[in-house]
């Protein structure tokens, strides 16, 4: 386990090397993004005003958007979901999407290899991501579903 100053130096380096000036705002939200992957704009926000009340939910949204730009952030839009927050960027990996509770796991990609997926007609297009979403049913729904089939 870091210690909590260990943890925060760790965040300000993360937060400089994408070019961003480390602000104890911005560290509290790549924080709760480690800590809560796959977290909603007001997740994070909830999370991050667990450790400055005062944050306002416009300084929040703000700086997802710069962690996005900075490639510091992946914003992830699952169908008939807000968008999501993660921290996991730079890998190309995918996404399992519950559609009954809307739980989300992610899946790693073919390492090394963006794209994973060659499409049949490029357009001409120069391919550099892709982006899967599997959607389905997670094994607590699914169990569930069997327990009231009972
Ligand atoms: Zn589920
Ligand atoms: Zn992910």
């Amino acid at each position: 386990m870091q210690n909590a100053a260990e943890t925060a130096e760790t965040l300000a380096g993360n937060i400089r090397s994408a070019g961003l000036k480390a602000t104890s705002q911005r560290a509290a939200v790549l924080g709760a993004l480690q800590r809560e992957p796959h977290s909603s704009a007001d997740k994070v926000l909830a999370s991050v005003r667990a450790e400055l009340p005062g944050i306002s939910a416009q300084a929040v949204y703000g700086i997802l958007s710069a962690f996005t730009e900075a490639g510091l952030a992946r914003r992830v839009e699952p169908a008939g979901s807000p968008a999501l927050y993660e921290s996991r960027v730079g890998d190309n990996h995918h996404h399992l999407v519950c559609i009954r509770c809307g739980a989300i796991k992610d899946v790693d990609c073919v390492i090394g290899q963006a794209p994973c997926l060659t499409p049949s007609d490029d357009s001409g297009f120069t391919v550099l991501a892709a982006e899967v979403t599997f959607s389905g049913i997670c094994s607590t729904c699914a169990k569930q579903a069997d327990s009231s089939a009972r």
